[in-house]
């Protein structure tokens, strides 16, 4: 170790000083450490980040580079091939350390073995660390020795005498000269002509700071009650953590233990703490599935899938995308992700299955709108959880399992109070009236509801096409 030496910590998706093993590395080999993130659209493989995620990435590493800033330590931010730039920074920098937290996507494992490579041969010494999941992917292995085949089996194995360590606290920095760096806002990540980022802008604040405060309002108001709560959109029993555990601004770690121990002091059930667990654990599981099916989000996990008779209908897509379906709590979920680049986990089965199975349309154009769209759009969660929800995926929802979409509203937003937020249009129709507006369209009119002149008729009807999915399912099975 050098004690003059100087480190370089290359930021990816662990925006956050705490419990960034990376950080720890650098700083505790006890070298002046200067921080890199680089925004790679170049390398071969590697998914562009969608509209709503680049909105939040602008704000996440504005408030890293003012989090560093006050450890004076300096945010280096370029863009370009990641390959390329990190050797060149290092060189720059005169580094002989670089560490970097581990990534689950091949291309961008691709891109750190040559990086790590090209330091290598160099001289420089590479530190790769956990720090985005809390097993490393490919860890986690069932009876036969490969990635267990069901969640369930997943987590029995993820959990068997697991060690997930401490959280590590914010280190001691001494920072590095500062090198040249792009600046932010000519990278133009937010929107401006049309800026269709206000509802984001109102409804989040990236940033580890505003993740602390996140999960600190979840385990005071939320978690307690989650495990029946979190299936209401009508209610706030989710932690709306999501974006912050995209980015890292959040440790899985951090966010786990703090759960485990508001169960532990017996201020929330235990039963909610473990299906917040769960869930926790079913980002874990989709991590592993992209770690061992690199293409996860194009290629039906099922081969019996590629067979299927998917339909091609841009209209309807594009009905489903801007929420005007007739379905209120499906378009109550679009016009929410529209709106905030969210949407609550119930919605987002149903409106995926509406997708899939009342209109037939592919689930992969379902992941590309919710990969725009989306503040978390996540490589492995959300490619995993479409699967799901289409029948295609491990462990997933049968096909033949067809949610109904006015029983659904019926059952987890039984006032309507979810539907009313985002379908304004409807805000004066009575809760048995709401989530199937066409039943009564003379009664609609008195609430100031023409039914395809204020809102649109239901764009099928629901029993003719669970029919019609039920066939196709049938079509794919026989050729099989
Ligand atoms: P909470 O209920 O508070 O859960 C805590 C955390 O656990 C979440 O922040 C998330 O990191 C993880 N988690 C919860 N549910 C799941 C799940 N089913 N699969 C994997 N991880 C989960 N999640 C994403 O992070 N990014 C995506 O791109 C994404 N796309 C999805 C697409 C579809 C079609 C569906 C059905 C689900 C998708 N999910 C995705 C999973 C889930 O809907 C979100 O993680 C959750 O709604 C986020 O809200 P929350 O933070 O309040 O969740």
């Amino acid at each position: 170790m050098s004690a003059a030496g100087t480190a370089v910590i290359w930021f990816r998706d662990d925006l956050r000083l705490a419990d960034n093993p990376a950080l720890a590395a650098a700083a505790a080999s006890g070298r002046r450490v200067l921080a890199l993130y680089v925004l790679d659209e170049d390398s071969p493989g590697v998914r562009a980040l969608g509209g709503a995620a680049l909105w939040w990435l602008a704000g996440s590493l504005r408030a890293l580079k003012a989090e560093l800033g006050q450890h004076g330590v300096p945010l280096v931010l370029r863009r370009g091939e990641a390959g390329r730039i990190v050797p060149d920074v290092a060189r720059a920098a005169g580094a002989d350390l670089v560490a970097f937290n581990w990534r689950a996507g091949k291309a961008e494992q691709a891109v750190d073995e040559a990086v790590a490579r090209h330091l290598s041969a160099a001289g420089v010494t590479v530190e790769r660390t956990l720090g985005h999941l809390l097993h490393a992917p490919g860890s986690v292995r069932g009876t036969g020795g490969g990635l267990p085949r069901t969640f369930s089996s997943f987590m029995r194995a993820a959990v068997k005498g697991r060690d997930i360590g401490r959280t590590l606290p914010v280190p001691r920095l001494n920072g590095a000269a500062p090198l040249p760096c792009d600046d932010l806002e000519e990278w133009a990540l937010e929107p401006t002509q049309p800026d269709w980022a206000g509802g984001l802008r109102t409804t989040w604040h990236p940033g580890e700071a505003a993740a602390r405060a996140r999960l600190e309002a979840f385990l005071a108001d939320g978690l307690a009650g989650y495990g029946e709560g979190r299936d209401r959109p009508d209610q706030t029993h989710v932690s709306r953590l999501s974006p912050y555990l995209r980015f890292g601004e959040i440790s899985p770690r951090q966010v786990l233990l703090a759960a485990l121990a508001a169960g532990d002091a017996g201020t929330v059930p235990a039963k909610d703490v473990q299906k917040f667990e769960a869930e926790l654990y079913w980002r874990e599981f989709s991590h592993h599935l992209l770690f061992a099916v690199p293409d996860l989000a194009r290629r039906n996990l099922q081969a019996s899938f590629d067979a299927f008779p998917w339909r091609e209908c841009p209209g309807d897509l594009k009905k489903w995308q801007k929420g005007r379906t007739g379905y209120p709590i499906v378009d109550a979920g679009m016009r929410q992700l529209w709106q905030t680049g969210w949407m609550h986990n119930r919605v987002r089965m149903i409106v995926a299955s509406f997708l899939c199975k009342h209109l037939l349309l592919p689930w992969q154009d379902g992941e590309l709108w919710f990969w725009d769209t989306l503040v978390d759009a996540d490589l492995a969660n959300n490619a995993a959880s479409w699967q799901w929800v289409a029948g295609s995926g491990a462990d997933a929802a049968p096909y033949f399992r067809i949610f109904n979409p006015v029983l659904q509203g019926e059952k987890f937003d039984p006032e309507g109070t979810y539907v009313r937020t985002y379908v304004p249009e409807l805000k004066d129709v009575p809760a048995r009236l709401i989530h199937q507006p066409w039943s009564a369209p003379l009664e609609l009119t008195r609430y100031g509801v023409r039914l395809g002149r204020d809102y649109p008729e239901p764009m099928v009807e629901h029993g003719a096409a669970r029919d019609r999915a039920l066939r196709a399912f049938e079509h794919t099975r026989k050729d099989l």
